[in-house]
């Protein structure tokens, strides 16, 4: 995907109604011009969450939830940015435009005919599966119901060389096409039979089509009806299709469920199905690769917990341990990580096909060890505790593993954790690791080099912890944080300030000036009207959670009139402000020496500008 351009999220936020989009999942209340619901992010009887359409804002005084309508669908429906503007915008009737990105992501129009013909190539094989007893017999004897089958689109892949060939592939360019999206296979030279260069990739499998967030066919999953190699079969990487992206059964998982609190992670399609058949329907797949850093960042945007089922056999803990290495920087307080492993000779399909539902996620409350618990029994395994080498072992093997682990309480706990295993206390090992480590990483410095007006950013306030350092304004910050208010809340006030005004801003060094001064250049430039959308726009941005801030507090100013008012007045005492330390350094230079031509005549302007105010 190329990146969505700031216009068309401009416009969004302009003709999206959050009262409407709220109002669809939460009850709303009207109270004045706002409206009024328990909040959705936190447990309470008095509504303490509103919903502002004035400002396409809401917020909430209970818990400080606060946003625009897209961060709302991001927390509330736990949607990826370009989801929610996907959603808003189907929702609007628009064609959500891309731009920039790689040649392949440019392509969102002439990415259209390759999803129409996976749809079609789809249905295809589920209308073969109606067609075919053998297959359906076997899908039988695997205990799948009809239902189940046709909410996941499965179907059969005739044990043919040629059949998607001949039906999709009418032209070369069709023939192409269907090669792209891995469905046939390009001969090699000398193999060529009867004049056809390519032969069909899937051959008597039963087809589990792989669907993006949107329900889109965007690969297949092929397993073999009876005998033979390989058992499973996967569509390869294509355009639509990024192996190590996709979870299979989280199209069907989402819509199954709008609050989503849990994953469970299995190896195959048909412990999935399995699963969801059974009612355990957020039960997701990954598709015959390990779980990686990708699949969690997609995870961690849906659920706070995470189960992850394993065969007992050696590929299982295998898979199990690449899944925890993966998992480790994902890991902090407030998620929960938790590894499965069956008995022996069974995996979930067959485990939830023989003891039901109920039995199943028993297991998955009292059979399960966290991740900490699960990494200390490995390494356990592989150094004898019982002497000191052992124990010298362990620590060496856990050290890396406990390098991925973010800063935090969770890192602390896990510390304490090998410590006690070791049998040291955790500072100690601490110093230890640390002695032979690398000089210390650079410090944080990042976004921070704009300051701030009275930053509350909470990541800061969690970084200052370990970090020990805390950022303060105050006194005059207030001038710069009461203009910034304005802007935010009525951005078209931007339009009517003048050059001067703007012009009486240069040379000041108030805290937080940057950003004032970058958001009325931004705004006189490329005009808004609404607080939510400078929000948006300002979402990336450093000082971008600054405004938000500042939005979600400020509810003293009332309109538009009086705002322009207010922000005149703040721009001319920053101005002033200006004016008094170059007159205080003027006239402190002229105690010391004579002053320039230049500089005596500014210095009488300052005096008279001075006595004027
Ligand atoms: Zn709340």
């Amino acid at each position: 995907m190329g990146l969505i351009p700031q216009s068309f999220i401009d416009e969004l936020i302009a003709r999206a109604d959050i009262v409407e989009i709220i109002g669809l999942r939460v009850p709303l209340k009207r109270a004045g011009r706002e409206y009024k619901a328990c909040c959705p992010f936190h447990g309470e009887k008095t509504p303490s969450f509103w919903v502002s359409p004035e400002k396409q804002f809401y917020h909430c005084f209970g818990c400080g939830a606060h946003g625009t309508v897209l961060r709302f669908l991001m927390e509330h429906d736990r949607m990826a940015f370009p989801e929610a503007v996907e959603e808003l915008a189907q929702r609007l009737g628009l064609e959500v435009p891309h731009e920039g990105g790689s040649a392949a992501s440019n392509t969102k129009r002439a990415d259209e005919p390759l999803y129409e013909l996976m749809g079609r190539v789809a249905a295809f094989y589920s209308e073969t599966l109606a067609r075919d007893a053998r297959a359906r017999e076997y899908l039988e004897r695997r205990g799948l119901e009809r239902a189940t089958i046709e909410h996941f689109g499965i179907g059969y892949a005739q044990s043919s060389w040629n059949e998607v060939l001949r039906r999709f592939g009418g032209t070369e360019a069709e023939r192409k096409t269907l090669a792209e999206l891995g469905l046939i296979i390009e001969r090699e030279r000398g193999q060529i039979r009867e004049g056809e260069h390519y032969y069909d990739r899937f051959r008597d499998r039963v087809m589990f089509p792989i669907r993006d967030v949107r329900g889109r066919v965007i690969a297949f999953g092929g397993r073999i009806i009876e005998q033979g190699e390989p058992k499973y079969l996967n569509s390869p990487e294509t355009a639509l299709f990024h192996k190590g992206r996709e979870l299979y059964a989280l199209y069907e998982t989402r819509r199954a469920r709008s609050n989503l609190k849990r994953l469970l992670i299995v190896e195959g399609y048909m412990d999935a199905v399995r699963l969801h058949q059974a009612g355990i329907n957020y039960a997701v797949a990954t598709l015959g690769t390990a779980t990686t850093p990708e699949h969690f960042k997609r995870i961690f945007r849906l659920v706070n917990e995470v189960v992850f089922a394993f065969d007992g056999d050696k590929a299982g803990r295998a898979a199990a341990w690449r899944a925890l290495q993966h998992a480790l920087p994902e890991a902090r307080e407030g998620r929960e990580i938790r590894f499965l492993f069956l008995p022996e000779g069974h995996d979930p399909d067959t485990l939830v096909g023989e003891e039901g539902r109920e039995a199943f996620e028993k297991r998955l409350e009292t059979a399960t060890l966290p991740l900490s618990e699960y990494l200390v029994r490995e390494l356990s395994e592989q150094a004898d505790l019982t002497h000191a080498d052992g124990r010298a072992r362990f620590s060496e093997l856990a050290r890396p593993l406990f390098a991925k682990v973010s800063e935090g309480v969770y890192r602390e706990l896990l510390l304490a954790r090998i410590a006690g295993v070791i049998g040291i206390a955790p500072q100690r090992l601490q110093e230890l690791w640390s002695a032979t480590e690398r000089p210390a990483r650079e410090s944080p410095a990042g976004r921070g080099s704009q300051s701030e007006p009275e930053a509350h950013s909470q990541s800061a306030t969690t970084r200052s912890v370990s970090q020990g350092r805390a950022r303060t304004s105050a006194g005059r910050g207030s001038l710069v944080r009461q203009a910034v208010v304005r802007l935010v809340r009525f951005p078209a006030i931007a339009q009517q300030v003048t050059v001067e005004e703007r012009a009486g801003l240069n040379g000041c060094e108030e805290p937080g000036i940057e950003l004032l001064c970058a958001l009325l250049d931004d705004l006189r430039e490329r005009p808004l009207q609404i607080a939510a959308q400078v929000i948006e726009r300002w979402a990336d941005k450093p000082g971008g959670d600054v405004l938000r801030k500042l939005l979600q507090r400020e509810e003293i100013i009332t309109d538009a009139a009086g705002a322009i008012g207010e922000l005149r007045g703040a721009l001319a005492r920053l101005e002033a402000t200006v004016a008094e330390r170059r007159l205080e350094a003027l006239e402190d230079k002229s105690r010391r020496m004579r002053l320039e031509p230049e500089e005596l005549k500014e210095f009488q302007a300052l005096m008279l500008k001075k006595a004027r105010l």
